[in-house]
């Protein structure tokens, strides 16, 4: 089964000249679903994860599935203010000012394995920076894959750890 065949783009959105990458129709389609998620659990698993983490907020949808298949707690990465009780926090620089992404104070322990996912990985800052966060905490990161990368802008040069992605567009 082609992936790719059950991802809609969308020109000029959220903004014009922005192609967006659409999974609502990968997850409208259970049999494409389920074949994304079993040939990412494969993938995933050869890092024997304790800890899988999504990115809000389309990365919950595909971290928390394979959590539960592969045994793996399941922790959240969202951004500033929204979980509840202490929080270690990492502000990254955008395009344009910051933005600042959160992990609960007690969501890792120090030496868990951790791997980190999203839907997809453009510019790579967003993966960059929820890595960052799970050092503080003196996690290990063993590796972050999406459904989706953006080779073109070459986001897996500002990762250092394993990167994964079950389909690429190269333009
Ligand atoms: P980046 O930090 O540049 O790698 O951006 C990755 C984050 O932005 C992910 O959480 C994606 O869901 C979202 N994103 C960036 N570009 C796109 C795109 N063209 N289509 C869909 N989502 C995108």
């Amino acid at each position: 089964m082609d992936i790719k065949d059950h991802i809609r783009t969308i020109p000029d959105f959220p903004k014009p000249g922005i192609q967006f990458y659409d999974i609502s129709t990968l997850l409208a389609h259970p049999d494409a679903w389920r074949v994304a998620m079993g040939r990412l659990a494969k993938i995933v698993g050869r890092h024997q994860p304790d800890i899988l983490a999504g990115i809000e907020s389309r990365g919950f949808l595909v971290a928390a599935p394979l959590a539960l298949q592969l045994g793996c707690g399941f922790v959240m990465v969202r951004k500033k203010g929204k979980l509840p009780g202490p929080t270690v926090p990492h502000e990254y620089a955008l395009e344009y000012g910051t933005d600042t992404i959160e992990i609960q104070e007690d969501a890792v322990k120090p030496g868990e394995q951790v791997v980190i996912l999203d839907d997809l990985l453009a510019t790579g800052g967003t993966m960059n920076a929820s890595i960052a966060l799970f050092r503080k905490l003196g996690a290990e990161v063993v590796g972050a894959a999406c459904i989706i990368e953006l080779s073109f802008l070459n986001g897996r040069a500002r990762l250092d750890v394993p990167f994964h992605a079950l389909v690429a567009y190269d333009s």
